[in-house]
């Protein structure tokens, strides 16, 4: 009785290289005698193509062969795919018991492909529509949290058609020194800080390259970031992890794409963090209250930012990175939860929400 699973990577946002490497390590930890894994990757143009299974044990990001054997996946199919031949073959069949959508940012973390999903009528793991969109959008997350009275660092939304002047956003937020960021992305990709209306202007700029919605936040400092892995079993108990910090290198100013993944030491994690009792307890409850506001399901990450004594919850990534050096697996291992017994806690919610809901 083994369990077929399709792992999904790659994919059409700037988060595609990370995707590949977030895979890899999915792979790896697939127990192989239970699970029987295929990889679809998903070119920076949206095709599904069947990748190499063979040499992928080893690698430490999967391969997204650009012209590889295509796959369609059926409507209503209940996990049956199609792989298409080069047109003198007939399509072959193939059947999934679930989907692992290993896929971070837009068209991946953000409803889209949950969408297609449940359109295909296949168990996948992770949130649905609402909580994937809720929580990739920065600024429907945080009215969200708001609402819940849950606290966020003071902001402002921003698009090219309705700029702000850096007089107004530092008005709004109540501090000279600013964060500029996509409204839906991650990775730090597109983000930037800014202490003058130059710095703003570029920043601003930079950020609307990649999304039409930006934010302007507080920078909070100095600010230690923590972070809080949140798991939903299949019987629906929602667990929130030991704690995690990440100290990003002072090289780097903030925790930036390159800290996070070009520089090998660009920054240190330590799990579990150095927080006190009292204070990681309050960290830990707000994590479990975040999923439930912005309709999380299956995992979540939620990533805080600890000012002395005050508490924001900065973003929720609902496919949190999955690397060899990603924070959510390290985090439920200092929880007792190895990731092989990580992947069968979200293969199993995901079949049994599959079997709840049909
Ligand atoms: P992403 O989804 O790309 O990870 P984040 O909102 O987490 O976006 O921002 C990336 C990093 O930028 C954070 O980990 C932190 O180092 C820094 N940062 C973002 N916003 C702020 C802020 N308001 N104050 C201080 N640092 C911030
Ligand atoms: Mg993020
Ligand atoms: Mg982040």
């Amino acid at each position: 009785n083994t369990t077929r699973v399709a792992i999904l990577f790659g994919g059409r946002s700037a988060e595609h290289d990370v995707s590949r490497a977030s895979a890899a390590n999915i792979f790896r930890s697939l127990d192989a005698s239970r699970y029987a894994v295929t990889l679809i990757g998903i070119t920076p143009e949206g095709r599904w193509v069947l990748a190499d299974a063979v040499n992928a044990r080893t690698a430490q990001a999967l391969t997204v062969p650009p012209d590889g054997p295509q796959i369609v996946l059926l409507p209503a199919g209940q996990g049956r795919a199609l792989v298409l031949g080069d047109g003198a073959a007939a399509p072959r069949e193939l059947t999934f018991d679930v989907i692992f959508p290993v896929l971070h940012g837009p068209n991946g973390e953000d409803g889209t492909m949950q969408g297609a999903l449940e359109l295909a009528d296949v168990a996948y793991v992770g949130a649905r529509v609402m909580g994937s969109a809720a929580a990739m959008d920065k600024d429907v997350a945080k009215r969200l949290l708001r609402d819940a009275g849950l606290p966020i660092v003071p902001f402002v939304t921003m698009t090219a058609a309705a700029p702000v002047s850096y007089e107004d956003a530092v008005h709004a937020v109540g501090c000279s020194e600013l964060f500029i960021k996509p409204a839906n992305l991650g990775s730090s990709v597109g983000i930037s800080k800014a202490r003058t209306p130059q710095e703003f202007a570029a920043a601003c700029d930079l950020a609307l390259r990649f999304d039409g919605k930006i934010l302007i936040e507080r920078c909070i400092s100095p600010v230690r970031e923590i972070e809080c892995a949140v798991l939903e079993h299949a019987d629906g108990e929602v667990k929130a992890s030991e704690l995690g910090e990440i100290v990003p290198a002072s090289s780097h100013g903030f925790y930036s794409y390159a800290a996070k993944y070009t520089d090998a030491s660009g920054a240190s994690l330590h799990v579990p963090a150095q927080v006190e009792p009292g204070l990681a307890q309050r960290i830990r409850k707000m994590a479990t209250e975040v999923f439930g506001v912005l309709c999380c399901e299956s995992l979540a990450r939620v990533d805080f930012f600890v000012h002395g004594e005050e508490v924001y919850v900065n973003e929720v990534n609902t496919l949190p990175g999955f690397t060899n050096i990603s924070m959510y697996p390290k985090m439920w291992e200092a929880t007792g939860l190895p990731q092989p017994a990580l992947m069968d806690a979200l293969i199993a919610h995901a079949l049994a929400r599959h079997a709840r809901l049909r």
